[in-house]
Order: structure tokens, then C-alpha cells, then sequence
């Protein structure tokens, strides 16, 4: 299968960034951009391979940062048995799953420790929200035991160089910034690049109820 279609990821960018026109609250930013995030990735025919490689202790690629830093687009990479500490964003985000099966295991914060909540098995297609309103700190694993795990994930703001929080098991927390695994982005502008036609309006797919 050839997997360069990056004119569908260019048209999720573009039609991303004009969601965000005008500022729209959170929760229609995760209504829209989620269901935007669901049709990319039920197509598995875009991610170039270099940026669905696997890394110790997991792979984070930047895929694009928004010229005004209002969102960026990330792909994470899981061989079997790699997971993320449990951790926090400190914005909203949305991980939209491309291949494989992840983990998502949400924990709530309480004066004695961290407290499991019940954990969603994202497969291809689907989509999961998180946010500091919404609930913000969990620890996410691929869920196959014999090969990789491909989500994309898209943070409301330049996910990499965020001050954040991971957490021990007695919810006691460490200050990080992850970074990227790479320095460079696929070329979304090169002319081989096209721009295929706008989707129908988000609000008007239906099933793209967030998980
Ligand atoms: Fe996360």
C-alpha cells in the first residue's frame, strides 16, 4: 500500500485551522475537529513511512505546528509493550487512532494518589478527547503484544515545548517537556502535495460522537 496521500493531511490541516477561526470554545473544538480527526484517520493511506517509526521509549512525530500556534499534529509510534508515563497536557487534545490498538488508561488526581478511572481500547478510527475541563491525565500503552500502534494525535497548542506534568503512583508529579523524536515535518506544501476538494461540514457526518 502506498502511504503518501499527503494532500488528505494537508486538507485536514487547512480545514483544522479553520475551525479555529474565530476562537471557538473548547467543547465545539473537540465536537468538530474530532469528527475532522475521525475521517483521517479511517484512511490509512497518508503518514509517510518515516514518521510511523518505531523509537525507545516510544515515538513522538511532529507532523505540523500551526503558523500561530493554536494547534499541532503529532503521530505516536508504540511497539509492543511501550507505554507513556502517566501524564497531564495542560490543553485539549485529540488521539485519533491509524493503526493497531491503544490503551488509554485515565486516572483522576486525589489527595491519596491517583485514582484509575475505566480505560477506553481506541482502534482504527476512532477518537478520544482529553482536556484540564474534561479530564486531563492518563497513561497510554499499545494494546498488541505482537506489532506497532499508530495514532495521530492534535493538541491545542505546540504540544513539545509545554511545560507539563508526569505522575508517580502516589500522584506526586515531575516536570517535563517532551520534545519531538525528529526535526522535520512532512513537505505539505510541495506541489506533488495537491489539495483535494473540501469535506462535507463536520456537523453534518453523523457517528462522530467522541468516545
Ligand atoms: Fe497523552
Amino acid at each position: 500500500m502506498t502511504r503518501n496521500n499527503l494532500g488528505r493531511f494537508r486538507r485536514f490541516v487547512v480545514d483544522f485551522a479553520a475551525l479555529l477561526e474565530g476562537d471557538p470554545p473548547e467543547a465545539l473544538i473537540l465536537e468538530r475537529g474530532g469528527a475532522l480527526l475521525r475521517a483521517l484517520v479511517s484512511e490509512d493511506d497518508w503518514l509517510p513511512d518515516a514518521f510511523a517509526a518505531p523509537s525507545p521509549p516510544y515515538a513522538q512525530y511532529l507532523l505540523h505546528c500551526d503558523s500561530a500556534e493554536r494547534f499541532s499534529v503529532v503521530s505516536f509510534v508504540w511497539s509492543p509493550g511501550q507505554a507513556t508515563p502517566v501524564h497531564n497536557h495542560t490543553v485539549w487534545g485529540l488521539v485519533g487512532m491509524l493503526r493497531g490498538l491503544e490503551i488509554s488508561q485515565p486516572f483522576a488526581l486525589t489527595p491519596s494518589g491517583l485514582e484509575a478511572g475505566v480505560p477506553s481500547h481506541l482502534r482504527p478510527g476512532d477518537v478520544e478527547a482529553v482536556s484540564p475541563r474534561i479530564g486531563d491525565v492518563h497513561r497510554v500503552a499499545n494494546g498488541l503484544a505482537d506489532r506497532e500502534s499508530v495514532s495521530i494525535h492534535v493538541y491545542g497548542g505546540k504540544i513539545g515545548s509545554l511545560e507539563r506534568s508526569a505522575f508517580d503512583a502516589a500522584g506526586k508529579a515531575r516536570r517535563f517537556v517532551s520534545g519531538y523524536s525528529s526535526r522535520v515535518t512532512p513537505a505539505l506544501w510541495e506541489p506533488v502535495s495537491s489539495l483535494p476538494p473540501t469535506l462535507p461540514h463536520p456537523s453534518e457526518h453523523h457517528g462522530a460522537s467522541l468516545r
